[in-house]
């Protein structure tokens, strides 16, 4: 380890490594966040519709996601985009998980709302435009639920870090950190895919640590290769935007797969998380009625 990271982080002593806590495992119903599985969240960037989603959820889950992601409050970079269904998205979501037993993962983005999504989400997702909105993450801390958060897009690792700390300190330990893609010179991707601030943050922090190549690439060709690289550096697993007919997505459909291609990535993944380890295997996600515990 690099020595300068041992004083640069350990002031965040809710969430940094230690040798008494090496790693955390967040539970999500039956899933295990930082253990031996290797956890693929995918769906829409945005729930569109009842149909789109279910469509959705099914194809994900078929191809062995573990939890369904969906949008129903979204933040835009532009004022005249789509904005979500909101609750109505919250209602379909949770359908989709009765039929599916796929957990949930959707965004929240201001602490008004920080109730109303927990009683439909699994997990709490903060976005990289939140990820310093305190007021939300310390009301994030008494949630009861997991919080999956995303990197600042130009925030540093030690920012990153100090977030978790607050949603600790304010009573949540269950937080998966995200790395998304940041800001840099570069345009020829949406954002560029930090791929070491995986094995950093994994070497300073005991918390567990996945990885979005949607957002990071913005383009849907690249969402493959990313995620393999993903595996190889060690993250927990991946958060990726899939999308009945991406031509058509009201949000993020340039970088979001196919049901076919979805499906072809996570075949393409398993021999390279046999090679970090061996017994990290996808467990298929059985399509059961009434599924959900
Ligand atoms: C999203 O997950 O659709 C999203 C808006 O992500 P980010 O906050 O990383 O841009
Ligand atoms: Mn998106």
């Amino acid at each position: 380890m690099n020595p300068k990271w041992n004083g640069q982080f350990s002031c965040f002593d809710l969430v940094a490594k230690t040798d008494a806590h090496p790693r955390s495992v967040v539970q999500v119903r039956n899933i295990e966040f930082g253990g031996d599985d290797f956890i693929v969240m995918a769906g829409p960037c945005a729930v569109e519709s009842e149909g789109q989603l279910m469509q959705t959820a099914e194809a994900v889950a078929e191809a062995g996601a573990r939890v369904l992601r969906g949008g129903a409050y979204k933040p835009r970079s532009s004022p005249y985009a789509f904005q979500g269904l909101g609750l109505e998205g919250l209602k379909i979501l949770r359908k989709a998980r009765e039929a599916t037993g796929l957990a949930i993962v959707t965004e929240v983005m201001s602490e008004e709302d920080v109730d109303v999504i927990a009683e439909y989400a699994d997990i709490m997702q903060v976005g990289t435009r939140s990820m310093e909105n305190y007021a939300l993450l310390e009301a994030l801390g008494g949630c009861g639920r997991p919080v999956l958060l995303k990197r600042g897009m130009t925030a540093t690792i030690e920012e990153l870090m100090r977030s978790a700390q607050v949603i600790a300190m304010a009573g949540n330990l269950d937080v998966i950190l995200c790395e998304r893609g940041i800001r840099t010179f570069e345009t020829a991707t949406r954002n560029t895919l930090d791929i070491a601030a995986v094995p950093v943050l994994k070497a300073v922090s005991h918390l567990p640590v996945i990885v979005d190549p949607s957002h990071a690439a913005g383009v849907r060709s690249l969402v493959p290769v990313l995620s393999r690289a993903a595996v190889v550096v060690g993250a927990d697993g991946l958060i990726v935007e899939v999308h009945p007919c991406p031509e058509e997505a009201l949000s993020d459909g340039n970088q979001s797969l196919t049901f076919g291609e979805f499906r072809h990535m996570m075949a393409d993944l398993q021999p390279f998380l046999d090679l970090v380890q061996t017994d990290r295997q996808f467990r298929p996600q059985l399509l059961a009625a009434g599924g959900a515990d």
